[in-house]
């Protein structure tokens, strides 16, 4: 016997959650399959415990930089144990809160893994769920690397729960995982490296706001190497080892732990797509505009699932939501991912929404691009930054800014600044024009726009 609900939700976390809201609301019967912890990764495994291994990260740059201010600090020392401790502490009660959420929005939880048994049918242990309309939100998995021996790397997870701080980490891919966790090891005292397959880390951020990262990355420690090759990992003298080749020439290095630093793709692969009439191209279900199945529009796709839309947690739970109001009111809402702000939470970060300037210049626009070193600005030198640098492109016709890059300087709040103008149509001229508070960060960027 089937039990029939009008909306089946695989995955609880922010995409899934994001669509139970509109769908609740107008009444609609909804179970919700979720088969580790509710909330998913950025709560549990993700964004949150990381930001408080990245907050230490923060308050040993301060100390670092203690003397400025003619305070004399000893050499810190970090407890690692005790900061995973405190990671965990904070996060421990989330999924029976948001257990909690769910029962009061009457959504049924149910726990197991779930799978297609038919195109409007979802099977979950020996139970099969029927459903008007079925959504995708089941996230994403480290990218399975190619290479002998892969299987002695580590991910984000044992990252964030492994109690003792490895000597000397190697990150396999530079993106935003390895730089985040490479800051934090780096100034927590571990020997760091990033081997990076393509020329630029971060490749597709701003050319210019990578390149102040890395330098600032260096500026800690942390060797970064592009244009990599990796060949092989191995166990060698109780550590790890990791061929790779660099300049055309074969070299190799050892560490304590070898990260999975290749960036995450869609988990779909345990669904049985087929099942469900779910097309897929090369391992990603296909989705039209409104984020349905383009072969079974009763199957929704939403969160890191999706193959299109970039892998955060807001732009998650923004999907969820676009999904949940299409199941209530049809197939009316499109995602735009235009103005997202986003950020790599280094110490300091990059912070970054819209265009770079590549893009912009790709597209022919016609742009303005007013670049900021403002290590000299008063605000910088007052809190003794390392590094604080702006990108800010314009749309000459318009007077709309079409991107904004930083790397310090309280980029990851003043970009959202910038992404509320981009998404509501405020002009370059009419941020100028603001009265911001002084003395803050906020306050250079009528200077970051340069004068009219
Ligand atoms: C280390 C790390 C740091 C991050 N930091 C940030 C950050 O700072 N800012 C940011 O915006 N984003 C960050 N992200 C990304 C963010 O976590 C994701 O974009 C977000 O969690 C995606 O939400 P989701 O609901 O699509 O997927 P998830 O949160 O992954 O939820 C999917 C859920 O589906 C469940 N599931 C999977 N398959 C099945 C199945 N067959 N049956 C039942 N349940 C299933 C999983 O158990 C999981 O709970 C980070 C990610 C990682 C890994």
């Amino acid at each position: 016997m089937s039990e029939k609900f009008d909306v089946v939700i695989l995955g609880g976390g922010n995409a899934g959650i994001g669509v139970t809201g509109p769908v609740r609301r107008a009444g609609l019967s909804v179970a919700m399959i979720e088969a580790r912890d509710l909330g998913g990764t950025c709560p549990n495994r993700g964004c949150t415990p990381k930001k408080i291994l990245v907050a230490a990260g923060h308050a040993l740059h301060e100390i670092e930089r203690a003397s400025v201010h003619h305070i004399a600090v000893g050499k810190p020392k970090l407890d690692w144990a005790a900061l995973i401790d405190r990671e965990k502490d904070m996060i421990k009660d989330i999924p029976a809160n948001l257990a909690r959420s769910m029962a009061k929005r009457r959504v049924e939880v149910i726990k197991g893994h779930a799978a297609f048994a038919g195109p409007n049918a979802i099977r979950v242990d020996n139970r099969t769920l029927e459903a008007k309309h079925i959504v995708i939100a089941t996230g994403s998995k480290p990218r399975p690397l190619p290479i002998p021996g892969a299987e002695h790397m580590i991910t984000s997870d044992e990252m964030l729960s492994e109690r003792e701080l490895p000597g000397s980490v190697i990150f396999v891919g530079g993106g935003v995982i390895s730089l985040e966790f490479g800051h934090v090891y780096a100034r927590a005292g571990a020997d760091v490296t990033i081997l990076e397959a393509l020329p630029q880390l971060l490749p597709a951020m701003d050319a210019d706001a990578v390149a102040q990262l890395q330098a600032e990355s260096e500026r800690i420690g942390i060797r970064v190497n592009t244009n990599v090759s990796v060949k092989k990992i191995e166990p060698a003298n109780g550590r790890l080892r990791v061929t790779f080749v660099h300049d055309g020439r074969e070299q190799a290095l050892e560490a304590d732990r070898i990260v999975n630093g290749a960036g995450r793709i869609a988990n779909v692969d345990t669904l049985d797509l087929e099942a469900g009439n779910v097309a897929q191209t090369s391992g990603r279900v296909a989705v039209d505009a409104h984020l349905r199945s383009t072969s079974n529009p009763l199957v929704h796709v939403c969160g890191d699932a999706v193959p299109i839309s970039p892998q955060l947690s807001p732009i998650a739970t923004y999907e969820g939501d676009i999904v949940g109001r299409n199941i209530v009111e049809g197939p009316k809402y499109r995602p735009d991912y235009e103005s997202m702000a986003t950020s790599v939470y280094t110490v300091p970060e990059l912070a970054a929404v819209g265009l770079t300037e590549g893009a912009a210049r790709q597209k022919g626009l016609t742009i303005d691009v007013h670049v900021n070193d403002m290590l000299g600005w008063f605000s910088a030198r007052t809190y003794a930054e390392t590094v604080a640098w702006s990108k800010v492109i314009v749309e000459k016709a318009t007077d709309r800014v079409l991107g904004a890059h930083f790397v310090g300087h309280a980029g990851q709040e003043l970009v959202n600044i910038f992404g509320l103008a981009m998404r509501f149509g405020i002009t370059a001229t009419q941020i100028r024009e603001n009265v911001f508070a002084y003395p803050t960060f906020a306050s250079d960027i009528k200077h970051m726009l340069g004068h009219a």
